[in-house]
Formats: structure tokens, C-alpha cells, sequence
């Protein structure tokens, strides 16, 4: 697929496209080349309006949370599916608009997606209440309900991942969704809304709404007829809509925000391991990963040499053409997050950090239009430097030394995030300590970024609350109600 084959997207909704009330029109760019790739309708409140509502008669009239369990369940197989035919469409659409590799789009966003649908096909007739003993002469049994219209909010480092970490627990318990994508990144949303419908999803079941933040985000966020809303982005977002939703009608809200996630090597660990997980947790996903390990945390018996090989291997990573199968990194997100990352290494080398490598632009060649920044670490980080305490999300790493395990532990809880970890030792008994220490989401034990849909994903401290994915997803998009009945 070329770019000039990407037709303009429309908004999705109740299983039609439709242009924006206003008629106005986003722009869709490639940041591997600043090529515009199409547009999408830029929504505003009224079109945020027209799809809550299809939402909200597809919930009332039933259409797909009243049809038999086995048949939703078979619509959402077939969804995954449909996901893995269009893989190489999925996966182009994503590289085109991410800037990040094919390899990654297809390895670490198309598949999963795929795989998480097929993951809550198998809970759709799994999902039930229970009977309670109560004292007295009484049946007491409890519905597990579905929540109702689910605004989905998502950003731009993995689009069509985290959006179907929302919409497929939100589809397995019956509830009806509007979902927004990044204004960056909406290609693949509407791709999914409309293979959806082939599945066999009614209309109106999942919507979706291309916007701004501000504007077509703010719209579902303070909306009277939304009754959840799951997000995934930064911090200051998050404040924002648990202030829309206490301005609104307290609607529920799940927060998947932010993180600095420390990665944390002790002398004894597998070098080799702890290298790759050190280099591919920061420099994976050109480093706009929540859950990246920006921070290295080593003992300083083994600081020097473990900072100096990893910083011989990132001069060598090449990056480039996000198409090209030998490229291993592609380029930030836009502009503006490339000004954002480079501002963050002068503040580190104004703070004092030793700049190890990188550091800047890289406009070689092809890339000469493209937001790509060289792989960079910072070396004689001091925790309370900017660049230690603040997300960055892109390819910098600030390598920490510790001198024992109470001072790892110590850096490792020292700023507002929680919202994953790692740590590298062959201690079991130090390991096991430091996973019950950590104030953190997800702990990694001699591995980095291991992901299954069945283990839940979220944050601890001011990286959010509630879970994405496994049995906890579940309840973010029910309600329980407990029935009596006298006998
Ligand atoms: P962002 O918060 O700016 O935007 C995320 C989404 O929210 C976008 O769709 C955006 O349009 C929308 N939005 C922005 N302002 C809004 C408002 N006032 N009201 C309603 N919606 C609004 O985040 P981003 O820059 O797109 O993504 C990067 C951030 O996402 C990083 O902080 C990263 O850590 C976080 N993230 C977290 C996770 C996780 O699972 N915890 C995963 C990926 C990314």
C-alpha cells in the first residue's frame, strides 16, 4: 500500500461512515517522512453526541448484549481473525503512521490484537454472578452486568493494541463503546471498527470518533450518557478526566498513565540477559513505551563496563526507513515529541549528567525529514535529575548507580510512577524481595516487557489505577447488583 492508496477515514458511526458535522478535516503525517498519508474527520461535541447515542440504542435494544454467549463469543473469534488476514494492512497502516518498524507494528501491536480478542472470546461465557449464604429465610445471588457505554481513550505508541485492550473486555461483557484514537494515530481504530462490523458485530455496538483531545475527547470524558471510561496516556490527562467525570455524572474511570520503571541490575546477574533487557527496555519502540525501563539502576561493582557495552551497541543500532527490515529503530512520533526528547537531554546535560552517546537529531540521509533522535544514554545520573523522575518517552536512558539493596530500593520508589519494574539477579531470595519492595504494576524477574493477555497491566501511584487485560479487565466494564428473593 502506498500512501496515495489511503483513502480519507471517516468517523464510525452505528456502522456507517460519516464526515464531522463541521466538515473540518485532520491531517494524518508520516514521521518517518512528514508525508501527509490522508485525513480524518476532526469531531467535535455533536459528532461525540451522534455516536454516544448509537451507542446507547445499541445497549438498550439489546443488539449485542442480548444475543446467545456462544454467538457473541463466535463473533469475537472471527474478529481475530479477520485482524490476522489483514495483517499486513494492519501493520503498514500502523508503521505509516507511528514511524515505528514494520517488524515491530507486526510483532508487538497487529498480533497481539488479534490474540487479545481471541483471549476475551473465551471469557464472553465465563462471566457470571454467584449465590451468597445470608442469614434468614432468603435467596441472595448477584448479576454481573455489563457497565454500559464504555468511552475508550487511547494514544499513539501502539494504537491498535491498547485500543483493543479496551474495546475486547468491553465487547466479552456486553457493553456498547465509542472509542477515540490519538488525532496522530486514528487509522487503525477505524480499520477495526469496520472489520468488526464483517465479524458480525452490530451497528452502533463500537464507534468510533476521530479528534482532539480537547475537543472530541473532552466531549466523551464530560458526556451525561457515558457510563465508564477506559483510558491509556499521560498523566495529566488522566487529572483532567477524573475531573470531567466529577464534573459530569461520575462516570467510572480506569487510568493507565505513565511511568519511569526502573531496571535494576545486581552484580550477580546474567550480563548478557540483563544487557539485552537493559538495551531493547529503553531503545525498543523507539522508547515511547509506558512501561519503557528508562531508568538503569547498577550496583556499582559492575557500573562502568555495563554502561560502556550498552553504549557500544547503541552507536551501532541502526535506524532508518521503518520499512526496511534491517532498520531497528524508526523515528518519534512528531515533531513536537522529538523537540520534547532533545529538550530532556539538555536539561541532562545542564543538570550535570555525563552524556555517554547520542544525544541528537539524526537527519542523515533519508531521514533528513523524518523526527528520528539517536539511541542516548545519560551516564552519573543522579535520581533527582530531571531526566530521573520525569517520563521522557523516547530512546534516553539514564543509568543510576546503587551501592546496596536497600539504596536500589530506595531509587527504585523515589518518584511519583509505579508503573513497572525489573530486576536482574540469579539470587532468588534477593529477587523475590525486591518484586514484594518495588511500588510498582508489574515487576519483570530477568526479563523485560513480557506481556500475555491474561496477566493484568496497570499502575500503581500516579501511573494510574485499574487493570487492562486477564480477569481484572472484567471488572473494569461490569457492575455487580445483588438480588433477594424471600422464600
Ligand atoms: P495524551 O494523554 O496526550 O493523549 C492520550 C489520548 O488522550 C489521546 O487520544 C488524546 O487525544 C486524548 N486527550 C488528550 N487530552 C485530553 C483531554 N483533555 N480530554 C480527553 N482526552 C484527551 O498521551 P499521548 O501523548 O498520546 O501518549 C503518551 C502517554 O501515554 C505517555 O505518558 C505514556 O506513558 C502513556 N501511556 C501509558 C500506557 C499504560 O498502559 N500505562 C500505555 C501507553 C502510553
Amino acid at each position: 500500500m502506498s500512501p496515495a492508496a489511503i483513502q480519507p477515514g471517516a468517523l464510525f458511526i452505528n456502522g456507517k461512515r460519516e464526515d464531522a458535522v463541521s466538515g473540518r478535516t485532520i491531517e494524518v503525517r508520516n514521521p518517518a517522512t512528514a508525508e501527509l498519508l490522508t485525513t480524518v474527520p476532526d469531531a467535535g461535541s455533536e459528532d461525540v453526541d451522534r455516536a454516544v447515542a448509537a451507542a446507547r440504542t445499541s445497549f438498550v435494544r439489546k443488539t449485542w448484549r442480548g444475543l446467545p454467549p456462544s454467538r457473541r463469543e463466535r463473533v469475537l473469534l472471527t474478529l481475530a481473525d479477520l485482524i490476522e488476514k489483514h495483517r499486513d494492512e494492519l501493520s503498514l497502516l500502523e508503521t505509516l503512521e507511528t514511524g515505528k518498524t514494520l517488524r515491530e507494528s507486526a510483532g508487538a501491536d497487529v498480533g497481539p490484537s488479534a490474540s487479545c480478542f481471541r483471549y476475551y472470546a473465551g471469557w464472553v461465557r465465563k462471566i457470571h454472578g454467584e449465590t451468597i449464604p445470608v442469614d434468614g429465610s432468603f435467596l441472595n445471588y448477584t448479576l454481573r452486568e455489563p457497565m454500559g457505554v464504555v468511552g475508550a481513550i487511547v494514544p499513539w505508541n501502539f494504537p491498535l493494541q491498547l485500543a483493543t485492550w479496551k474495546v475486547a473486555p468491553a465487547l466479552a461483557c456486553g457493553c456498547s463503546v465509542v472509542l477515540k484514537p490519538s488525532e496522530l494515530t486514528p487509522l487503525t481504530a477505524l480499520r477495526l471498527a469496520e472489520l468488526a462490523v464483517e465479524a458480525g458485530l452490530p451497528e452502533g455496538v463500537l464507534n468510533v470518533v476521530t479528534g482532539y483531545g480537547t475537543t472530541a475527547g473532552d466531549a466523551l470524558a464530560r458526556h451525561m450518557d457515558v457510563d465508564k471510561l477506559s483510558f491509556t496516556g499521560s498523566t495529566r490527562t488522566g487529572r483532567a478526566l477524573l475531573n470531567a467525570s466529577a464534573e459530569s455524572n461520575l462516570k467510572r474511570v480506569s487510568l493507565e498513565l505513565g511511568g519511569k520503571s526502573p531496571n535494576i541490575v545486581f552484580p550477580d546477574a546474567d550480563r548478557e540477559a540483563a544487557i539485552k533487557g537493559a538495551f531493547w527496555g529503553i531503545f525498543g519502540n523507539k522508547g515511547e513505551i509506558c512501561s519503557a525501563g528508562s531508568r538503569l539502576l547498577v550496583h556499582g561493582d559492575i557500573y562502568d563496563e555495563f554502561v560502556e557495552t550498552l553504549a557500544s551497541r547503541a552507536r551501532r543500532l541502526k535506524l532508518g526507513d521503518p520499512q526496511d527490515k534491517l532498520t531497528m529503530m524508526g523515528s518519534q512520533i512528531s515533531a513536537a515529541q522529538m523537540e520534547r526528547v532533545l529538550g530532556y537531554v539538555q536539561s541532562g546535560v545542564e543538570e550535570g549528567a555525563r552524556l555517554v552517546c547520542g544525544g541528537e537529531r539524526d537527519a542523515e540521509g533519508a531521514k533528513a525529514n523524518g523526527f528520528f533522535v539517536k539511541p542516548t544514554i545519560f551516564a552519573d545520573v543522579k535520581p533527582s535529575m530531571k531526566i530521573a523522575q520525569e517520563e521522557i518517552f523516547g530512546p534516553v536512558l539514564a543509568a543510576i548507580r546503587f551501592e546496596n539493596t536497600d539504596h536500589a530500593i530506595e531509587i527504585a520508589n523515589g518518584t511519583i510512577y509505579g508503573l513497572a519494574a525489573a530486576v536482574w539477579t540469579r539470587d532468588i531470595k534477593l529477587a523475590h524481595r525486591m518484586a514484594a519492595e518495588i511500588q510498582a504494576g508489574t515487576v519483570w524477574i530477568n526479563t523485560y516487557n513480557g506481556f500475555d493477555n491474561g496477566s493484568p497491566f496497570g499502575g500503581y501511584k500516579q501511573s494510574g489505577f485499574g487493570r487492562d487485560l486477564g480477569m481484572h479487565a472484567i471488572e473494569q466494564y461490569t457492575q455487580v447488583k445483588s438480588v433477594w428473593v424471600a422464600l
